[in-house]
């Protein structure tokens, strides 16, 4: 990595913002922080990274990703432990995931220095930022759109990569009750679900508020072709246990290679729990639930890191998750949190430590 080469023009906030928020109550994604980080893709090439106060971006009405969606972002947080010492977890990963979901959508790749040093460079300076109370983390969404103009359909010439920052609080996703989804599809093979998409969060809305509007909170996907295997929960990746073998979907065209997902992988066997990463069908899954032996469903992602699932409802008919006293999802939230915010060792090398 050309770390040493690269010199960062940073221009600081005038005032900080900080005093003005309450980190008591923080709401996700809501308020941001001092600075950000902004790149542009110019006459061939990716310009510096440069570091600016927080503002508005002003683009042209024939901005490509206005009519065609040439979007993609991440979605990572950083983490103060006792000793105030920040923490990211598996950084690269989200680095090289992003260059996967650029090429996907015709975007050029990124150079990995300029968002590994760029954002420790942006953490380093919105610091006072992160929020030291349990479970709050400092929510970071790098990402990339088409800013170059014109209302050909083909891909622009220009494109802007920013990285801008959130600080929030614990995330409890309360009760969750998904429905199990037949109809509608979050991504087909050959497409685009396995890149981190813009576009793919708006299909995603309309079946999900359909599914709300029926007294449920998420969505399972289905695959799209017969609508007989569960993929995804929501915007997360999704995990069965059933008697004590935790499953989950192997990752494909259609489903999201996630952080989270690959880490409780490997902490679950870490731990003795019996893994298995094949197909589950939702025949399967009903199944157990009327046997008993369905004992937990949990959605994996960075935002709530395992989201519990309380019910599941198929086909007009609702079925109910048995409560568990320390679970596969307590004891792997436990062993993955304890990782990203410096409390036990890292024996697998996930963090980073931006000093
Ligand atoms: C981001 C995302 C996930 C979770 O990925 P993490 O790296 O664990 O945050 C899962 N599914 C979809 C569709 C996603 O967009």
């Amino acid at each position: 990595m050309e770390t040493s080469t690269m010199k960062m023009k940073i221009e600081k906030a005038k005032t900080s913002k900080i005093h003005e928020v309450d980190f008591d109550n923080l709401a996700f994604g809501t308020v941001f922080t001092d600075h950000m980080l902004i790149c542009k893709f110019k006459n061939g090439a990716w310009e510096q990274p440069e570091i600016v106060p927080y503002q508005p971006i002003t683009l042209d009405p024939s901005a490509k990703i206005f009519h065609y969606g040439q979007s993609i972002f991440e979605g990572m947080k950083g983490y103060k432990d006792a000793n105030d010492d920040i923490w990211l977890f598996r950084p690269m990963d989200n680095c090289k995931r992003l260059n996967i979901s650029a090429k996907r959508m015709a975007i050029p790749e990124l150079p990995e220095a300029y968002f590994i040093d760029g954002l420790k460079e942006l953490i380093r300076l919105d610091k006072d930022w992160i929020p030291k109370k349990q479970g709050s983390s400092l929510y970071i969404r790098p990402f990339i759109f088409a800013s170059g103009n014109g209302f050909h359909a083909s891909p622009a010439d220009e494109y802007t990569f920013v990285i801008a920052c959130a600080p929030s609080g614990a995330y409890f996703s309360g009760k969750v009750k998904v429905l199990i989804e037949e109809n509608y599809s979050r991504s087909a093979n050959g497409g685009v679900g396995y890149a981190k998409a813009g576009g793919n969060y708006a299909g995603q809305f309309y079946p999900t508020q359909l599914a709300i509007d029926k007294g449920y909170n998420q969505v399972i996907w289905t695959d799209d072709n017969t609508h007989e295997y569960i993929e995804e929960a929501g915007s997360m990746n999704i995990f069965v246990r059933i008697n004590d073998t935790l499953i989950t979907a192997p990752t494909s065209d259609r489903i999201l290679d996630g952080i989270t997902r690959k880490s409780i992988l490997e902490i679950a066997k870490d731990e003795g729990i019996h893994t298995e990463v094949r197909k589950i069908t939702v025949t399967e899954v009903v199944e157990a639930a009327k046997s008993g032996t369905l004992k937990e469903m949990f959605g994996a992602g960075t935002a709530a890191v395992i989201s519990p699932i309380v019910t599941f409802g198929y086909r007009n008919e609702d079925y109910d998750l048995p409560e568990i006293q320390d679970g596969y999802a307590t004891r792997l939230k436990k062993r993955i949190t304890d990782i990203q915010y410096n409390r036990s060792e890292d024996k697998f090398g996930w963090r980073l430590k931006v000093s």
